[in-house]
């Protein structure tokens, strides 16, 4: 499925419920109970901090503090840092970082290993109760034990030590005496649920590894199961929603709050995000960047938050498109044009238009004075009246887009040819008079064209005389040099995951997702500011770099063209 509104969940029979998702349903449903009467919502966003946020976490970013804000609740931003091998402090700044970028604030910021010390302390309270026991088995021994889901796992022989030596063990392990990976902390639940993530999961393992907050204070970690349902009961999180591959977690998640008798969370699934075009899991993105295939997390071309911002992205868009896209049960992938549909039309409102040529062909009006520049008034943007208008210089020689000409062209091509008009956009009509070329590669080197003088536009209804064809320019002379960086679609397939047999998603890269260009600008782009949007007439839409720009050096990355032409290529292709 790929259309953005058949994917959302939303029920149409009960008028009142009408604009609700089924989790907003869910929730008015629960706040109705005696359990959480007079409380408020209280929601989380927990990322592991083991890379950059991309365009899936901007959905539940924008879902869970979205609740929080209709219902005039509370949302934590919780680090979810049980697994200190791969985290690090550089994706903990850059995701704070990245959900103020997306205009949303946490009410508290917390980490699970903040709750280490309870967490060690509830386990020997089901330790004391006879629900948890330390259990030698190796991890290999541990699968193999734990069955299938059409066979029941057996009991592991560890599983009735007494309590007193469970305690005992369990103590020793915090204390370091084992070597990693050679016993752990298991809830003893039942070997022969059909559930298997009820088959006494493990709830800690030894791992010496230093944690980017804990430092070396601990030698056993509590696995994701053990500490997220926990923390969100530390924390009064009344709805705990994640996606949808945690729903075979869930009973796990209510056994452990309910035998250790603590605030009962609930934990509500919708289906993850999925995007044509694009990688989302992390492992993968950061396969990209350690083996170089972009620039860094933060390459235009990544679904990173950082990335998308980079590429020209406003925070607008990607809220719109997280809204269009809805909370859906099933899984379904987006098509990445409903992406790119949000950028533009946000875009579209608020960037100013400018003219750039980026593939040039040298233009001489062979009648206009040398050394003559007027200014030809131009409208900043269309749709935003107050956006003003600027002047743009305009003289004897000129650059055009090369495609804009045609030697031989086909008769509905109504750009330059030789003897016709065309418009420049703001200034005059001119026409082709004369073609020059370097005599030994036959390229076409300059246009020699003449201008009308009675057509400048805006001077008059004489002016206004009729052609075909409308063309952008920049004056040779007044004009600047930049670096544009043109960015495509990173993948080639619409599902890069889906790779031939024996490859993998590596395969599938566009070696043509970046192109750069030397182009000539306004004048007006000198002053830009890094990260400024524009709208490079008929081109589309392209922003400042926000690393590299100076105004020493000019460097734009195309946003996005102004139509989709991904999809033309496709429908001609096919
Ligand atoms: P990945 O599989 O990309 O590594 P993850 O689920 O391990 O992602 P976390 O940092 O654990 O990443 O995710 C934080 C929150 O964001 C979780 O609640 C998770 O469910 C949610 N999330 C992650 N990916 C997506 C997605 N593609 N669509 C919607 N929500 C997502
Ligand atoms: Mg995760």
């Amino acid at each position: 499925m790929s259309a953005a509104n058949s994917t959302s969940d939303t029920n149409t029979d009960d008028s009142s419920n009408r604009h609700l998702n089924f989790i907003e349903q869910e929730i008015e449903k629960d706040f109705q109970l005696p359990k959480l009467m007079g409380k408020h919502l209280s929601t989380r966003f927990p990322p592991e901090p083991n890379g950059y946020l991309h365009i899936g976490h901007a959905k539940s970013i924008c879902l869970n503090f979205g609740l929080a804000q209709k219902y005039h609740g509370t949302c934590n931003l919780r680090f979810d840092d049980t697994n200190p091998s791969k985290e690090e402090q550089e994706y903990v700044d850059s995701i704070q970082n990245d959900v103020h970028w997306l205009g949303f604030d946490w009410d508290g910021l917390y980490y699970a290993s903040d709750y280490f010390d309870q967490l060690y302390q509830w386990a020997i309270d089901l330790i004391k109760v006879g629900k948890a026991f330390v259990c030698d088995l190796t991890g290999d021994q541990i699968r193999e034990y734990r069955g299938t889901l059409t066979a029941p796992g057996k009991d592991s022989p560890y599983r009735d030590r007494s309590i007193e030596e469970n305690l005992e063990l369990f103590e020793r392990m915090k204390q370091g005496q084992f070597p990693d990976g050679s016993r752990t902390l298991r809830a003893k639940i039942d070997m022969s649920a059909p559930n298997i993530n009820l088959r006494d999961p493990v709830m800690y393992r030894v791992l010496r590894a230093h944690h980017h907050r804990t430092g070396d204070k601990w030698c056993i970690y509590p696995m994701y199961d053990w500490a997220h349902g926990q923390s969100d009961s530390i924390e009064g999180i009344t709805h705990s929603i994640c996606t949808l591959e945690f729903e075979d977690h869930r009973p796990l998640y209510n056994w452990f709050c309910e035998n250790l008798g603590i605030f009962h969370p609930r934990q509500i699934e919708f289906a993850r995000l999925n995007l044509s075009y694009t990688v989302m899991s992390k492992r993968k993105l950061l396969q990209l960047v350690k083996e170089n295939h972009v620039r860094g997390w933060d390459d235009p071309r990544m679904p990173t938050i950082s990335g998308l911002r980079r590429r020209g992205y406003t925070a607008e868009s990607i809220r719109s498109f997280c809204d269009r896209i809805g909370v859906a049960k099933f899984y379904s992938t987006i098509d990445v044009t409903v992406l790119e549909n949000s950028v533009r039309e946000h875009l579209n409102q608020v960037a100013n238009r400018v003219m750039v040529v980026l593939r040039p062909l040298k233009i001489v009006l062979t009648n206009y004075p040398e050394g003559k520049v007027e200014w030809m008034e131009a409208t900043n943007n269309p749709e935003d009246a107050g956006a003003g208008s600027r002047q743009v210089p305009f003289s004897r020689e000129l650059w055009i887009e090369r495609e804009d000409f045609m030697e031989e062209a086909p008769k509905k091509f109504f750009r330059l040819k030789p003897g016709g008009e065309v418009r420049l956009r703001y200034a005059y009509i001119i026409k082709c008079e004369e073609i020059v070329k370097d005599p030994e590669t036959g390229e076409i080197t300059e246009l020699r064209c003449i201008y009308d003088p009675d057509t400048r536009s805006g001077s008059g209804p004489a002016a206004e005389r009729k052609v075909k064809g409308t063309i952008h320019w920049v004056s040779a002379q007044e004009g600047v040099q930049a670096e544009v960086r043109l960015y495509d679609r990173l993948f080639l397939n619409e599902d890069p995951e889906n790779a031939a047999e024996g490859g993998s998603f590596l395969d599938n890269l566009n070696p043509e997702s970046l192109e750069v260009v030397t182009a000539h600008c306004e004048p007006a782009l000198a002053k830009a500011v890094a990260g400024e949007r524009f709208q490079f007439e008929r081109l589309g839409y392209f922003c400042a770099d926000e690393k590299d720009f100076s105004p020493q050096r000019l460097v734009f990355n195309r946003t996005v063209g102004l139509r989709d032409s991904w999809t033309k290529i496709q429908a001609k292709d096919g």
